[in-house]
C-alpha cells in the first residue's frame, strides 16, 4: 500500500498544526504508524490521497448513519446554498428541526443548537447549577463529554481521586466542582450524594459509554442514577452525543426507557455538518436566556447548512424506522467473528472488540485491554482495507450504506487479522 502522499502531508501538517492533526486521536498514537490524510468520501468508502480504499468504520466518529455523500443530505445543502450560509437570526429550519428533535426524542420539551458536542454539553453544566444552584457534577471515569474544563476529570488512577486536573489549564477550582465515579456503580452515586447532601447538581452519564470503548450499562443502572438523582434535588444529564439516533431512534433513554431531566445531541444530529443541541424539560430550559438568566449564545448557532443537512438527517430516520434492524443485523455479524479471547461489547450499531478476556463494564476493565494486540490488529486490517478507529477505546460504527457485502469482506478480514494478532 503506498502512503507517501499522507506521509508528506503529515510532515507539513506538523510544522503548521500541533501534532499535525486538529483533533488528537487522529494522529493514531494509540497504534502507531501515522494517519491516512483523507481524499473523498463515498457511501461505505473512504479514499486517502494515495488512492488507497477502505471500508470505514468511524463513520467521522458518529455522526454519518447514513454512510458519505448520501443523496438527501447532499440535495438538502445545496438546497440551503441557494438562499445563504448565514444569517445570525432565526430561521424556519431551525423551528422545524428543533420540532423533529422533540418528536423523536420527547423529553426534550425545548432545545437549543449549538455547534457541537462539547458546547451542548457545557451549556447543559451550566443550566444544571443555575437551575439547582448547587456547582458540583458527578460524572464516571472513562466517559467523555468533550474538552469541557471541568469534565476532564476522568482518568480511573489517582487524578481523579484527587481531583487533579487531567488536563494541564484547567483550574484546580474547576475540577474541584467534579466527582469522578466508577461507571456501572449505583452505591458510588448514593455514597456521593450522602457525603455531600444538597451541594450536588448534576449527575452526567454517557448512557452507554462510547469513549472508552462500547460499554453499556448494567441492567438497573440507569434506573438507579434516575432514582437517586430525583431522591436528591440533582438533574440527571443523559450525554447522548454519541448515542443519539444512533442505538435507536430515540436514542438510548428510548432503548433504555428512562427519562432524564437534560440531554445533549450531537454527531448523527448534523449529518455531518457541525451542530449539536441541548434540550430537556420546559421548566428548566426556560431559565435560559432570553426568557430566563442563564447566559448562553452563539453566533453560527443554528447555521442554516448544518440545521438542512441536519433536517435531512432526522427526516430520513423518521421515514425509515427500518434502517435500525438493518443497522442491528449488519453489526451483530461484526460481533460474532471474535474469538472468545476476544470481548465484544455492541449495542446497535456501536460495538468494540477489546482484547481482553474479561468482561468489560467500566473504565478499570477496559484497562485489561492488551493495547499492543489491538494495534496489531488494527494495522492488520488496515492492510486489508478496513479502516477502524486508531484506539481500543473507541467504539466503530456502522452505517446504512455498509453493503452486505462490506460486512462480509469485514468479516473476513476480522478473522484473518484476530489471527496475526493473537499470535
Ligand atoms: C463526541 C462526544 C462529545 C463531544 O462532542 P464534540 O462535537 O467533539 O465537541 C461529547 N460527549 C460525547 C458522549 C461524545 O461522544
Amino acid at each position: 500500500m503506498h502512503t507517501e502522499k499522507s506521509q508528506q502531508l503529515f510532515d507539513r501538517a506538523r510544522l503548521s498544526i500541533p501534532g499535525g492533526v486538529n483533533s488528537p486521536v487522529r494522529a493514531w498514537r494509540g497504534v502507531g504508524g501515522n494517519p491516512r490524510f483523507i481524499a473523498k468520501g463515498q457511501g461505505s468508502r473512504l479514499f486517502d490521497v494515495d488512492g488507497n480504499e477502505y471500508i470505514d468504520y468511524i463513520g467521522s466518529w458518529g455522526p454519518l448513519l447514513l454512510g458519505h455523500r448520501h443523496p438527501e443530505i447532499l440535495a438538502a445543502i445545496e438546497e440551503a446554498l441557494t438562499r445563504g450560509t448565514s444569517f445570525g437570526a432565526p430561521t424556519g429550519q431551525e423551528v422545524e428541526l428543533a420540532e423533529t428533535v422533540r418528536e423523536l426524542v420527547p423529553s426534550m420539551e425545548m432545545v437549543r443548537l449549538v455547534n457541537s458536542g462539547t458546547e451542548a454539553t457545557m451549556s447543559a453544566l451550566r443550566v444544571a447549577r443555575g437551575f439547582t444552584g448547587r456547582e458540583i457534577t458527578i460524572k464516571f471515569e472513562g466517559c467523555y463529554h468533550g474538552h469541557v474544563d471541568s469534565l476532564l476529570v476522568k482518568a480511573g488512577s489517582g487524578v481523579a481521586t484527587l481531583g487533579l486536573p487531567d488536563s494541564p489549564g484547567v483550574p484546580k477550582g474547576f475540577s474541584d466542582t467534579t466527582i469522578a465515579l466508577p461507571f456501572n456503580d449505583p452505591q458510588a452515586v448514593e455514597d456521593a450524594f450522602l457525603a455531600q447532601p444538597e451541594k450536588i447538581a448534576a449527575v452526567i452519564v454517557e448512557p452507554v459509554c462510547g469513549n472508552m470503548g462500547c460499554i453499556p450499562p448494567n441492567g438497573g443502572y440507569l434506573e438507579s442514577l434516575r432514582e437517586i438523582t430525583a431522591r436528591h434535588g440533582a438533574l440527571l444529564i443523559f450525554d447522548e452525543v454519541m448515542t443519539g439516533f444512533r442505538v435507536s431512534a430515540g436514542g438510548a433513554q428510548k432503548l433504555y426507557n428512562i427519562v432524564p431531566d437534560l440531554t445533549t445531541l450531537g454527531k448523527v444530529i448534523g449529518g455531518g455538518l457541525p451542530i449539536a443541541a441541548y434540550g430537556g424539560r420546559r421548566d428548566i430550559m426556560t431559565h435560559i436566556a432570553p426568557s430566563g438568566p442563564i447566559y448562553q449564545a452563539g453566533t453560527l448557532s443554528g447555521n442554516p447548512l448544518a440545521v438542512a443537512a441536519g433536517l435531512a438527517m432526522l427526516r430520513h430516520i423518521l421515514q425509515h424506522p427500518e434502517i435500525y434492524d438493518q443497522l442491528n443485523a449488519a453489526t451483530g455479524k461484526l460481533a460474532a467473528c471474535a474469538p472468545e479471547s476476544v470481548t465484544v461489547n455492541r449495542i446497535g450499531s456501536m460495538m468494540t472488540w477489546f482484547f481482553t478476556d474479561q468482561a468489560v463494564t467500566d473504565y478499570d476493565s477496559a484497562k485489561t485491554c492488551d493495547t499492543s494486540k489491538f494495534g496489531k490488529f488494527f494495522h492488520a486490517m488496515l492492510e486489508r482495507g478496513i479502516y477502524l478507529p486508531p484506539s481500543q477505546f473507541e467504539a466503530l460504527f456502522v452505517s446504512t450504506a455498509h453493503s452486505e457485502e462490506d460486512i462480509a469482506r469485514t468479516v473476513q478480514a476480522a478473522k484473518e487479522s484476530f489471527e496475526i494478532a493473537l499470535a
